[in-house]
């Protein structure tokens, strides 16, 4: 009998990451439900590859064709590339179709709680009944709602960014075309988004201490005003009507500090969730979610790499979470107006003043390194520059040396 693993959620890491483990021969079993929120976001290209390579083809028919994307920044409005633009409460059912369709068992159901790591035993609630699920390895990708407790531990350390609040709400606008535009305001950012459909959605995140807010239902006319302050006519918006679904979702950025340990790893945003500033959380949900299973693989079958794959994984985040703020922090800083804003000084100065990349790209040698080779975590020779300091070890299938670079 295969190994059984519990998937908890039921986002895009954890389907990811479920036909991972299928695909090596794991008995998986995700036990999720829908977000309740009906949000629109949206992907790049890249994203919406990675996802197809994935096998989610029918999540990935919800998905809009791209629509010109533009930013309203520092004063000035560029038209910047493209996005498609994803409805999350179909997406994510359609999610659930393409795992149910490729054999994997989907419950929808709540989880409630977990016994202690090393038994692995997950209580699930569904119609008021509690059940016990147990497994060989449990995998966490309940998303920000995965919180600080892991599998009956102490609290999980975190890194957090400053604190930050996302409010959202849709209208009916005039139909026209499909766009998505991000907008800098005093205290903080707009991103809109319109399917050709005409249904405008709208979301202004702000520092969660500057709020005024009594209830969800004021949420319509704070956005409204922050759309006021916008340059007339710099927005191809008008006659906002039946604003409707106004919600607060917490998008502060958060990395766990030990994101995998015995029995138990966390993906996707319950591991790292960026600002949505870089309009890329599904992106670096997948890049926790794709190498999972090759670190559950070899803690699993290959223990005596274990702690190898725990490295591997803990650094691959560590990583990309801090290059990502960097980005981030960077975007903040081309936004020089508004000196006395706080939402605005705070992220011109987080994480750090380090650049994203070095002027110039040294090559530090050679070292042995953990990667990802065949479904597994091993180690190998690599090599080090300062821009690369995880090591280079493949490029197009061939191995790197020195003398390449
Ligand atoms: C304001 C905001 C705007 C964003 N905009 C974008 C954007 O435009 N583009 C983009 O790429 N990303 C965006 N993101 C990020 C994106 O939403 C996440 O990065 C992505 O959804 C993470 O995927 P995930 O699978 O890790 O978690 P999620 O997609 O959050 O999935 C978690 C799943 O776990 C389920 N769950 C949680 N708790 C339980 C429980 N107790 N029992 C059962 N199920 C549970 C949830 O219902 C959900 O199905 C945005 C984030 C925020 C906060």
């Amino acid at each position: 009998m295969s190994q059984h693993i519990l998937v908890l959620g039921c986002g895009p890491a954890a389907a990811v990451t479920s036909l991972g483990l299928q695909h090596l021969g794991y008995r998986v079993t995700v036990l999720g439900l829908l977000r309740p929120y009906p949000v629109t976001e949206g992907i790049s290209d890249r994203v919406y590859q990675a996802l197809a390579s994935s096998g989610l083809h029918s999540a990935l028919e919800t998905v809009s064709p791209p629509v010109a994307r533009s930013a309203i920044w520092n004063g000035t409005s560029r038209r910047a590339n493209t996005e498609r633009l994803l409805f999350r409460p179909v997406f994510d059912a359609a999610v659930l179709d393409d795992l149910r369709n490729q054999g994997v068992r989907v419950e929808q159901v709540r989880v409630h709680s977990f016994a202690a790591a090393d038994q692995r035993v997950v209580k699930t609630i569904a119609g008021g009944q509690l059940r016990n699920w147990q497994a060989d390895f449990v995998v966490d990708a309940r998303g920000r709602a995965a919180g600080r407790h892991s599998a009956g531990l102490a609290k999980l350390e975190r890194v957090r960014g400053p604190e930050t609040v996302s409010l959202a709400c849709c209208w009916d606008s005039d139909p026209n075309a499909a766009f998505s535009a991000v907008v800098s305001v005093e205290e903080g950012w707009l991103w809109l988004a319109r399917t050709a459909t005409g249904r405008l959605f709208t979301q202004f995140t702000t520092r969660a201490s500057q709020l005024d807010l009594a209830t969800k239902s004021d949420i319509p006319a704070l956005i409204a005003a922050r759309l006021e302050s916008v340059t007339p006519g710099a927005l191809p918006v008008a006659n906002l009507v039946n604003a409707s679904a106004p919600l607060a979702r917490s998008s502060t950025a958060i990395l766990v500090d030990n994101p995998v340990q015995d029995g138990y790893i966390r993906i996707g945003d319950a591991a790292m969730a960026v600002d949505p500033l870089s309009g890329n959380g599904i992106f670096q949900s997948l890049s926790s979610a794709l190498v999972a299973p090759a670190v559950i693989n070899t803690i699993l079958r290959r223990p005596e790499d274990a702690e190898l794959a725990r490295q591997f994984y803990r650094r691959r985040l560590h990583h990309l979470f801090y290059r990502f703020a960097r980005i981030g922090r960077d975007f903040y800083q081309s936004e020089s107006r508004w000196e006395s804003s706080s939402f605005w000084r705070d992220r011109r100065c987080w994480p750090d003043q380090l650049a994203v990349h070095p002027e110039r790209d040294t090559v530090l040698g050679t070292a042995p390194r953990p990667v990802l080779n065949e479904g597994f975590i091993e180690l190998k020779s690599v090599l080090l520059t300062a821009d690369q300091p995880l090591g280079i070890w493949r490029v197009d299938g061939r191995e790197v040396t020195r003398q390449q670079m």
